[in-house]
Order: C-alpha cells, then structure tokens, then sequence
C-alpha cells in the first residue's frame, strides 16, 4: 500500500507554496497525498506565527493529532514553518509535545527527505538553523494547472515594529534572474496561465545580489519578454521601495497583471513612525497617484493594522480617511496582534479589545461602501478575463486588474482568456457574459 502524506498549512501564500515544495518532496519519496490525518503516515504542520491565533490553531491541532498518533503509533508528526524558528518555541514544543517526530526551522524544510528516513530513536528531532544560501533544486507540487508561485525572494530587511518575519525568516536573499527566468518560462510553456512572483517586499529585489544591475523593474521586463499568453501578478511592495520604473515595467508590458497589493498599515504619521514603517501617509498616498495616473484601472489592495499599541480614536480617523482616499478594491484588515521578540510588544498603551474589536467593525464597514462604489462602477464594462475555475456550474474568472468574475461557461473554459461584460453586480460579486 501507497505511504500518504498530509501537510496543514497556516498563513500567507509564501506558506502556501513552501507547502508545495514539501508535497514536491514527499511525492519524490514515494508518498501519495491524503486529506485525512488520521491515516497519514506523514502530517505536517506548515506554521506562521505572525498572528497569535495562527499560533492557537497549532497547538490545537497537535491535541487532535496526539490522539491520531495514539491510533496509528507509526505517523510522523514533523513541525516546520515560521513558528518552529521563533524564539524557544522548538524547544517548548519538543518537551510539551514529545510525540512530534521531526521540529524544522524555515531554513531547514530541505532536509524533510532525509529526516524521514532516519528514525531518530523515537525521540523529536529539532534542527533550527540560520541558512543563507538558497536550494534550487527543491521539488514542486503545485496545487493548480493554471496559478502557479514564484519566489523571487526570501526574507526581509525592514523590521517594522509589530513583525516577527525579519527574525524568523531571516535577511533579504534573492534569487539569480535565470532561475527566476527558467522557472516561469517552464511554467509557461507545460500551460500555466499565472505566474504570481512571491518576496516579502519584492521592491527590494536584487539588493543583495553582489555586483549585479538586476533590480525589481529590469527582472519585469524580462519577464514579460517571454513568449506566450500568460500574466505576471507579484505581492507585496512596501511602499517607501516602489519606484516609477517599477510602474512604468507594468503600463509597459500586456502581460503584467494591474494588480498591486501595497500595505499601508496605518492612515496616521505618529503611527507609522511607531511602525517604523519609514512613510508618511502623504507618501504613500503620492505612490498611490503614481500608479493611477500611470495604470488608470489599476485594482489596488491593501493591509490595515487596527489597534496597534497607543493608537487614538484621532490616529484611528487618520486611517479611515486614507481609506476613503485610496479607494481600494480588496483590503485586508487585522487587530494588531502581540508578538512576543518585536518592540511593539513591549510597547506601553496597548488598546483595549472591545475598542480594537470597534474600530475594525467601522474599517470593514466603510471599506464595503466602497467595494460597492467600485463595483457598480464596473457593469457595463468589458474586461479580458483569466477563466481559472469551474465552480458550481460558473467560471471563476479574474480580470487584469485583479477582480473576481462569475460567468456561466463549462469546464473547457478553464485556463483560457476570454472577453466578457460585466452585466450585474450583487453584494458586490461582479457577473458578466462572455462578449
Ligand atoms: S516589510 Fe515589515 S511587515 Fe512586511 S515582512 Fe518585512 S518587517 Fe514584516
């Protein structure tokens, strides 16, 4: 019989990928995917730790799988992931969670194979160590035959106040263009449709590449010299790092998606400044008429942190304005979350729950007006649209600046561009007919 493997992935779409790549390895080791972790041989738990309730949601699927392991005592529980790498936590985990076959930092995910196949002595193996140097070799098993991801990049520089990422993902490290290059014309040519470039701040790429003019821009172009039909998305910028070049690469190009996901965090200066996010509101929103005066039907996205420590009803007005000023078409909005080895955390003035829990209540609500706004704005229009799923009888499509489409069509559409007008909005779900 088949070894199977499930992996659980908690966070961001880097952790997502990172979980392809750990399929792509076990798959190469002979094991067969499974979704259900009660017969698993192998269950990994891919983690984040950016958010405390991802950290809580952990923990309370290594209690469900104590009790799977107690069923099946041969499965291999390994924990990996930006959890395992902060710090002391692979050390509590080892002794609360004894069960745990392998615990592996975010540097450490290539050596899965040969972790496996050794058996420890029945004791939890933890290797947490700090790498610099990229493995491109790693296998990929991705999940979709139309999206596909592509890190640029690893890591990050800023340390903005609240963020855990610089400590457990380690300094900026990016990827030689030609393998960035080979990646995605691969991709292209066995039929993917959407290549989305992954970095935590792909503005800096090239920084740290020694004795190289390759930068953020230039790899863009590159990019969108290959030939084929496909589009090119990449998240996320930080806006003090966007530059005109990189906007001009995208009015440029007919195969760079106009969508940009730039996180403002905060609407107030004094807030920012605590951030230590190194722009002003009036920057930032200067890079927003940047990319619209350039992009015209740019599709503009964004992260507002609500409640971060001293926040004021007035800092928190600051931000619904810039809100109301940038007009986005998705925005993210989270409570500040405390994380443990950031200077936030140690912050004086921590909001309160219940104002925190208010303020987001009234971010969401003004952002659904203007959702709505932009919405209606949309019937009426034609847009080329990327078919990227069959779903309950409707394509799912997604325009070039980043909206979500329903359409009647069938399974064949899949992967296909086609040209359709948007006939009706409801609840802000956009429906078109193909043209
Ligand atoms: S730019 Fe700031 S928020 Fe984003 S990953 Fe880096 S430190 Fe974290």
């Amino acid at each position: 019989m088949d070894k199977t493997y499930r992996i659980i992935t908690y966070g961001c779409q880097m952790n997502v990928h990172e979980s392809e790549k750990i399929a792509g390895m076990l798959e190469n080791e002979g094991y067969v995917r499974s979704d259900n972790d009660d017969i698993a041989d192998v269950v990994v738990l891919n983690t984040c730790c950016v958010r405390e309730t991802a950290e809580t949601r952990v923990t309370g699927n290594l209690g469900i799988l104590k009790k799977s392991k107690e069923l099946k005592p041969d499965m291999k529980i390994i924990v990996c992931g930006c959890m395992t790498q902060s710090d002391g936590t692979a050390q509590k985990l080892k002794e609360r969670c004894p069960f745990i076959f392998a615990i592996l930092g975010t540097h450490n995910i290539d050596r899965l194979p040969e972790i496996l196949r050794d058996g420890h002595n029945g004791k939890t193996y933890v290797e947490i160590t700090d790498k610099t140097k990229i493995n491109e070799d790693m296998p990929v098993k991705r999940t979709s035959g139309i999206n596909a991801w592509v890190n640029i990049m690893y890591g990050c520089n800023n340390f903005c106040s609240y963020c855990i990422v610089p400590y457990v993902r380690g300094r900026e490290r990016s990827r030689e263009k030609k393998h960035i290059i080979a990646d995605v014309k691969k991709l292209v040519s066995v039929g993917y449709k959407q290549i989305t470039l992954l970095g935590q701040n792909v503005n800096s790429y090239g920084n740290d590449l020694n004795g190289s003019t390759d930068d953020f821009p230039s790899l863009l172009r590159d990019l969108s010299a290959i030939d084929g039909k496909f589009r090119i998305k990449f998240m996320t910028s930080h806006p003090k790092d966007i530059v005109p070049e990189t906007v001009d690469a995208i009015s440029e190009s007919d195969k760079l998606s106009h969508f940009i996901h730039m996180p403002a965090q905060s609407g107030s200066d004094r807030i920012l400044g605590l951030m230590n996010r190194k722009y002003t509101s009036a920057d930032y929103l200067s890079k927003i008429d940047m990319i619209k005066n350039a992009i015209p039907d740019a599709g503009l996205s964004g992260d507002i942190m609500v409640g971060f420590p001293t926040e004021t009803e007035r800092d928190f007005a600051d931000t619904v304005d810039l809100v109301s000023a940038v007009k986005y078409s998705n925005l993210y909005t989270f409570i500040y979350s405390r994380r443990k080895g950031t200077p936030a955390a140690n912050m004086e003035g921590q909001v309160p729950t219940a104002d925190k829990k208010r303020r987001i209540a009234e971010l969401i609500k003004r952002q659904a007006q203007i959702a709505c706004g932009s919405a209606v704005a949309c019937v009426g229009r034609s847009y080329e649209i990327l078919c990227s799923e069959h779903k309950n009888g409707k394509i799912v499509g997604e325009t070039r600046c980043g909206k979500a489409v329903l359409i009647d069509g069938d399974a064949s559409m899949v992967g296909k561009f086609i040209n359709a007008k948007i006939i009706k909005n409801v609840n802000s779900k956009l429906y078109g007919a193909i043209n």
